[in-house]
């Protein structure tokens, strides 16, 4: 039996189905799309992922410091891979000459371009990048009158071509073009992105080649005259060594140092002798000629390499034309300033070291003879460095051993002849040399620090002499000691607890000792010195600048420091009534220690007419063979007791005929037989 259905019921049945077709229908669409959409994606992901793997790539030669050309290459290549492009460029800014770029690397271009790999920087779409410093495209107007747009891009049947900006730092320095051939070819955003991201891994291969070179350059290279360094020099010297003993001319190196630089340095501050520096680099370099190197090795210290030498006497003139180049005045800061050097001359074949060596005790031979000059180098200055290490070892041992002796040079008044102090000054009895004088052996001292227990051996012995003649003689009212103290002594922190407890040990009045530093040790280090004058002061003792005249004083450092005495140099003393008095300038020395308020003390005064010249300028005080020769404890003992019995009087201006048994000169002489 049939059963009859409900005609509702079947349309329902039918609407469902229907629905559920149209369901299946959308499903199915759906599905289509989505997979079509997958497929895109997948697509995308690929090409992406293809970039990502050439970024990286290129990364990896960037960091492994591939030649910065062979990156730029793959750059390019990967650029035409990646953009589906026939032609691939990328212009760099010539550094020389940046109006005109070179195709520094290229892929698919012609022949033509290949040729002439140069063009203006500001032409085709190249010069658009750079000038607007963005990616500029140019896509499916090719051949409708752009030509011009395209003139970087010297290839035909162009569809299509972009170019993007390449930075080296914040500057544009050139551009990345790729150009298609494909008809219709257009570059979307993402084509674009791909471009830009491979011209910033352009910009970051060059950055990175440039940090390089500067890295390289400032490893060989000396930052403040940019001048070749130690390492380059005698890199070069090697070289040219190489060369000279295949047989080829000789080899000479100068190695030149400047006289009296560091008190430059000092006295006008490091700027200045910084610009002094670079000034005289360019003086050097001026007078040599391009194939010779010049090198500065550190400080005031420079070398100059010569080759093919044709003559013996080249090098001694090349020499020679190096310190007339520095004769005339440097212009520093608006003032006029001289500066000399002292050069060693080495010639010949050998390992580059040993030959910049030789040079380098030549220069000490030359400063030695008085700097400003040069010499060349010979064997026997090798004994001559033996010599002085073998004094260094000696001294050593010569404090221990007490071969150390300390004499006593009074100072007088040259008014009356009483006398005012003593100088301390050391001496060393060595047992094979005989007696060292103090200019011998107090350097060594300072520059092996051996200058500290030095100093604080004369100062015990010092104060305990001073002590003893204040307390022995009071007829000498005010006698004091003087006692030299060294740079190196001034630059070390406990100087101060030293010289108090000295004075603590020999129970002598602060008032009673004057310690002496020279004005170029002053100088040497002002802002330290005077720290430790200022403390010294404290203590009450006598501050002196000795030699002065010597060094390069200036009149405001002269006023901050705690000063009571100045000495004057005794190559002024030498001077008087020769053709080199300098009467002016002594004048005015003495005018400025009266300007300062300090007591001035002529050095070195051996003849009576500078006694009488030195007072006619207002020196009072002096000291010099004239008057007494440095003497040993017992001998200055005498001279006291007699110059005080004496009085010191008759000493004066208008003094004693030469020989008048009341002259500090004849008491000296008195005591000197005595002591024969
Ligand atoms: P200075 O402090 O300027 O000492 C004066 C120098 O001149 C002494 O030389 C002295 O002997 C010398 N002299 C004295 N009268 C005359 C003269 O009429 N004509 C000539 N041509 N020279 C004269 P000396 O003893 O050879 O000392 C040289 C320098 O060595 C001293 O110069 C001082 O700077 C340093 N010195 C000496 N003893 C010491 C010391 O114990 N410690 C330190 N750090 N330096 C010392
Ligand atoms: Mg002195
Ligand atoms: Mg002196």
């Amino acid at each position: 039996m049939a059963t009859e259905r409900d005609p509702s019921e079947l349309a329902a049945f039918l609407a469902l189905i229907s629905s559920v077709l149209q369901n299946e229908r959308g499903l199915r669409a759906d599905s289509e799309h989505q997979a079509e959409e997958n497929a895109r994606l997948l697509d995308a992901l690929r090409e992406r992922q293809v970039l990502l793997e050439r970024l990286a790539q290129l990364q990896r030669g960037i960091v492994d410091r591939l030649p910065v050309h062979e990156v730029l290459d793959a750059v390019v290549e990967s650029a035409c891979e990646l953009l589906d492009c026939r032609v691939g460029i990328l212009w760099i800014a010539d550094p020389d000459d940046p109006d005109h770029s070179a195709a520094v690397a290229t892929m698919g271009a012609d022949e033509e371009l290949l040729e002439r790999r140069r063009q203006p920087t500001d032409e085709g779409l190249s010069g658009r990048a750079i000038s607007e410093r963005t990616l500029v495209v140019a896509d499916a107007v090719i051949g409708a009158g752009h030509d011009d747009d395209l003139a970087d891009f010297p290839h035909d049947g162009l569809t299509a071509a972009m170019a993007a900006p390449v930075f080296e730092r914040s500057r544009v320095v050139g551009s990345l073009g790729v150009a298609s051939t494909e008809p219709g070819r257009v570059y979307e955003a993402r084509d674009q992105q791909v471009l830009l991201s491979l011209a910033e891994h352009a910009s970051l291969a060059l950055n990175h080649a440039r940090a390089g070179e500067e890295a390289v350059h400032e490893a060989l290279h000396d930052s403040l005259t940019g001048l070749p360094n130690r390492s380059l020099f005698l890199d070069r010297m090697r070289h040219a060594l190489a060369r000279a003993e295949r047989g080829l001319e000789p080899v000479a190196v100068l190695f030149c140092d400047l006289d009296g630089f560091k008190t430059v340095n000092d006295s006008l501050g490091h700027r200045t002798g910084d610009r002094l520096l670079v000034s005289v680099a360019e003086r050097l370099i001026e007078c040599l000629r391009p194939a010779d190197t010049i090198a500065r090795l550190g400080g005031d210290e420079f070398a100059v390499l010569l080759e093919e030498l044709r003559e013996p006497g080249d090098a001694a003139r090349a020499a020679q034309r190096l310190l007339d180049a520095l004769k005339a005045p440097f212009d520093l800061r608006g003032r006029e300033f001289f500066i000399s050097a002292s050069i060693g001359i080495a010639a010949g074949a050998g390992d580059a070291e040993t030959l910049l060596r030789d040079a380098d005790l030549a220069m000490y031979r030359a400063k030695g003879r008085g700097k400003g000059r040069y010499a060349v180098y010979e064997p026997g200055m090798h004994t001559a460095i033996v010599e002085r290490l073998e004094l260094e070892v000696d001294l050593k041992r010569a404090l221990e051993r007490e071969e150390l002796a300390v004499v006593y040079q009074p100072v007088f008044s040259l008014l009356d002849g009483r006398v005012t102090g003593v100088e301390a000054l050391v001496r060393w009895h060595h047992p094979t040399r005989g007696v060292v004088m103090p200019e011998n052996f107090v350097p060594l001292a300072e520059e092996s620090g051996l200058i500290g227990e030095l100093g604080r051996w004369v100062l015990r012995k010092a104060c305990h002499q001073g002590a003893l003649w204040r307390a022995k003689y009071p007829g000498h009212p005010g006698l004091g000691i003087g006692v030299n103290i060294s740079g190196a002594q001034l630059q070390e922190p406990g100087l101060v607890q030293e010289v108090a407890d000295a004075l603590a040990e020999s129970q002598l009045d602060a008032t009673g000792l004057m310690l002496e530093i020279t004005e170029t040790a002053l100088m040497e280090s002002f802002d330290n010195a005077i720290e430790q004058m200022d403390a010294l002061n404290d203590l009450g003792v006598d501050l002196a600048i000795d030699d002065f005249g010597t060094g390069y004083s200036s009149l405001r450092y002269l006023r901050r420091l705690p000063l009571d005495v100045m000495k004057i140099e005794k190559s002024f003393v030498g001077g008087i009534g020769g053709p080199g008095e300098e009467a002016e300038l002594l004048r005015a020395i003495v005018d400025l220690a009266g300007i300062f308020g300090l007591r001035v003390v002529a050095e070195g005064i051996e003849r009576p007419d500078q006694r009488e010249r030195l007072l006619e300028l207002g020196c009072e005080l002096g000291q010099g063979h004239l008057l007494a020769e440095p003497l040993d404890a017992a001998d200055a003992d005498a001279l006291l007791l007699r110059v005080g019995l004496l009085g010191g009087e008759g000493a004066g201006p208008s003094g004693p005929p030469a020989g008048d048994p009341s002259s500090p000169a004849t008491i000296e002489r008195q005591v000197d037989r005595g002591a024969d």
